[in-house]
């Protein structure tokens, strides 16, 4: 057995196929511990529930009356119906080198959206503590309020991408073990690469912390290498992102974000042909193709219907609505 290979491995697969109450049987989920840490104001995150009258959740909230929290390159945050939660919406917006290209992936939303509540769902069912608490509708999902680590957090299995033009090592290279990369979150920075070194000296998480997070990534690494693996997609490279919940003083890390061909790197593992938002990076074409390919694979689409991911958003959109 290689050092990263747990006894998630290989089975995921099979666990594709299983009920929440079968996965849980085979895997015991490892509880992480909870971090003490002395108050620091201005580092907590902000109470929702000081800011709104908490309602009954009825499933959509009407847009106008939502909170916006955050507008990313590929997301919105909404405030959530109760204390600690978010809307997580997905837009099709793409965005590549720091921003620098930019475009549209129509139907990506619906697709991320359907392919990361897959995902995290499994991964909870093994174990893995996620801000996922379910899927709304077609573009968005109800998540736990986190403080993001000011990490994004790369694992790599083959070479491809900043890795193989920064050591000039061939893309498609298998890796001789995998690799964990810590970049600053950073966009005016261009999101540089950072060491342990760097995390530990300007705060950005603790030792405890980052223990938690290379471990939670080597057991999603290998989680997803075996359910990818499964239905004949190569896991070459992903990003993860990974935040803190917050109970007084207690914290514990979790994972947050999403995990989608937008943040991954997947590869048909018969012709090589990529699935991923390399498609849009290096200007490839059928983007959106891709994504349902994986989505489809995924067992998320029903076979031969690619009208599944058209929602009311993109319809009204083209309807100039
Ligand atoms: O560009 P690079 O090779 O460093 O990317 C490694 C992996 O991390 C790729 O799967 C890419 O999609 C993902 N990534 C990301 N967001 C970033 C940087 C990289 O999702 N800001």
């Amino acid at each position: 057995m290689g050092p990263n290979l747990r006894r998630d491995d290989g089975l995921a697969v099979a666990v594709t196929n299983m009920t929440p109450p079968e996965l849980a049987a085979i895997c015991t989920p490892h509880p992480l511990p909870l971090y003490r840490r002395p108050s620091r104001p201005g580092r907590r995150p902000p109470s929702p529930g000081r800011s709104f009258t908490p309602l009954v959740f009825q499933g959509n909230m009407p847009m106008a009356r939502r909170r916006q929290i955050y507008e990313g390159k590929a997301k919105i945050l909404y405030e959530g119906p109760e204390p600690g939660t978010l809307i997580q919406y997905f837009k099709d917006d793409a965005t590549a080198f720091n921003a620098q290209k930019k475009g549209t992936i129509n139907g990506k939303g619906v697709l991320n959206n359907r392919i990361s509540e897959h995902v995290f769902t499994l991964l909870d069912h093994i174990g893995v503590p996620t801000h996922f608490i379910r899927r709304l509708n077609m573009r968005e999902q109800l998540i736990r309020q986190v403080e993001i680590v000011p990490i994004e957090v790369v694992v790599r299995n083959v070479a491809a991408g900043s890795l193989s033009k920064r050591l000039g090592i061939e893309e498609g290279t298998k890796l001789p073990r995998t690799i964990i990369e810590y970049y600053y979150k950073d966009d005016a920075l261009g999101d540089p690469m950072i060491s342990d070194e760097h995390i530990a000296a300007f705060g950005w998480a603790s030792q405890e912390e980052m223990h938690d997070i290379a471990d939670l990534a080597i057991r999603v690494n290998d989680f997803l290498s075996g359910l990818f693996g499964g239905v004949g997609i190569r896991l070459v490279d992903f990003k993860l992102e990974f935040g803190r919940i917050w109970d007084n003083d207690w914290s514990r890390i979790i994972l947050a974000d999403e995990i989608s061909p937008d943040g991954c790197r997947l590869w048909d593992m018969t012709s090589n042909e990529k699935l991923d938002k390399d498609r849009f990076r290096q200007d490839l074409g059928g983007e959106v193709e891709a994504y349902q390919e994986v989505a489809r694979r995924l067992g998320l689409l029903p076979e031969g219907g690619d009208t599944a991911v058209l929602d009311l958003d993109s319809h009204r959109k083209r309807r100039g609505k």
